[in-house]
């Protein structure tokens, strides 16, 4: 049994336990952080406006006799792999122990000796975060009924679903040397595009950038090399989730992506939330798999778990222009969505990629798709959104956007809240456009 989730459960440390707070001691998301003037990268747990350094815990010797040598060393690493590849076992053993230490009912020293609090606590505002982890392999995946009918619906208005997307998951093989930490500007690619009719091709900094709300799936051990994992296993495959933006290119997109999908749309920029929402802060908030329609087809077996599982997790975008932002005014929610909307699952995606024997390591991420929900306003990205500039929205400061200006800030935010459990949110993923640069050979 999960006893850390228990919604009654307090920490010491005051902060956490404030309602708003997305890191109180049912969350415990994991990420990397180094302190000011130290470049040095540790593991680091979010609770409250802290985060707990875990070389700290471990070299203190406060996981000892909690935890295997094999986590303590791993958590004293520079990055999350080797701990993502110890498995489930290993990581509710810390989970365990992380919480009992920073339960307000339990007398430790950690929160009785000031030293041990100084070298373990550091306060949030005084670190910066990085990547929790070496991404190996990065793979996109479609998974939204409704993202994929209207986007297809643009480009091919009499047949928006292609006839293998039910059938199963969707995705393609991006880029995983570009992606970026929250807070991380992006700057506006250049790319090739054609003109409206076809005739003219032109090299230029790309003028349809675009957003897309995501959600991103950690893989803890993998799968060597010919053997696949079975859907009933993908528990025990997946550490968390994370926030992603995956900026789009959509006047590249639209010209490269026949016959072999997205390329430079896609390739110049990805960004993820800091932290690391594991599946165990997140079983009170899963719902089942999707129903499927009734004249959809059945699932082949490699992608059917009876105890399938989505997630209830609200997702928000919000855009904030430069003259926002000078002038005090808030950022002004664009999208809101729910990641339980989509048709396939996290299980079903890992179970599609290993099928073919295909290594996962730890580490490597795999993304959702656009998360877009049936209504206007939950369509997670612009190109649906103003419906490919069609209908601008406008913000704030009373600007209309089609697409994404140079200056814009956009922000994705993500949160669980449920009847009977304690409201855990994720950090927010942000990144403002830079303007374009004249590429440099180096
Ligand atoms: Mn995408």
């Amino acid at each position: 049994m999960n006893t850390t989730t228990d919604p009654n459960l307090k920490s010491w440390i005051e902060s956490a336990n404030a309602p708003e707070c997305d890191f109180p001691i049912q969350n415990l998301p994991y990420g990397l952080f180094s302190r000011s003037g130290d470049d040095t990268r540790r593991i680091g747990i979010a609770i409250g406006d802290r985060v707990l350094d875990c070389r700290a815990l471990v070299e203190l010797g406060h996981l000892d006799g909690h935890c295997s040598p094999e986590a303590r060393c791993a958590l004293s690493s520079h990055r999350l792999n080797e701990f993502l590849g110890l498995g489930r076992e290993e990581w509710r053993a810390v989970r365990e122990r992380v919480s009992s230490l920073l339960r307000s009912d339990m007398p430790e020293s950690l929160k009785d000796s000031a030293d041990q609090h100084d070298a373990c606590l550091v306060a949030q505002a005084d670190v910066t975060l990085h990547l929790p982890m070496e991404i190996g392999d990065y793979t996109d995946f479609y998974a939204s009924l409704h993202h994929a009918t209207n986007v297809g619906s643009m480009f091919r208005p009499d047949n928006p679903l292609l006839p293998n997307w039910k059938n199963l998951p969707v995705g393609y093989h991006g880029r995983s040397s570009s992606v970026v930490v929250s807070g991380t500007p992006m700057v506006r690619p250049s790319g090739q595009t054609v003109s409206a009719d076809g005739e003219e091709t032109s090299f230029g900094p790309v003028r349809l950038l675009d957003y897309e709300l995501e959600v991103t799936f950690v893989v803890g051990p993998g799968n060597p090399m010919g053997r696949r994992i079975p859907i009933e296993e993908a528990r025990e495959h997946l550490f968390g989730l994370m926030l992603m933006n995956d900026w789009s290119a959509r006047d590249v997109q639209k010209w490269e992506y026949q016959p072999l999908g997205p390329f430079n749309a896609k390739n110049f920029g990805t960004t993820l939330s800091p932290w690391i929402v594991t599946l165990d802060a997140l079983e009170p908030f899963m719902v089942p798999g999707p129903r499927r329609g009734e004249d959809d087809p059945t699932n082949l077996d490699y992608l059917t778990w009876a105890d399938d599982f989505g997630v209830d997790l609200n997702l928000t975008v919000e855009i904030s222009s430069e003259g926002m932002r000078e002038q005090g005014i808030d950022p002004t929610l664009v999208s809101r969505g729910n990641y339980a909307d989509m048709y396939w699952t996290m299980s079903q995606m890992l179970a599609h990629h290993t099928s073919t024997g295909c290594p996962l390591r730890p580490g490597d991420i795999y993304a959702s798709g656009t998360v877009s929900g049936e209504t206007e306003d939950s369509r997670g990205c612009l190109l649906e959104r103003t419906w490919r500039g069609q209908h601008p929205i406008t913000l704030g400061d009373g600007t209309e956007r089609k697409f994404l200006q140079d200056g814009d800030e956009v922000i994705i935010n993500g949160w669980c809240e449920r009847e009977g459990a304690r409201r855990i949110g994720f950090g927010a993923c942000s990144g403002v456009v830079a303007p374009a640069l004249e590429p440099v050979a180096t």
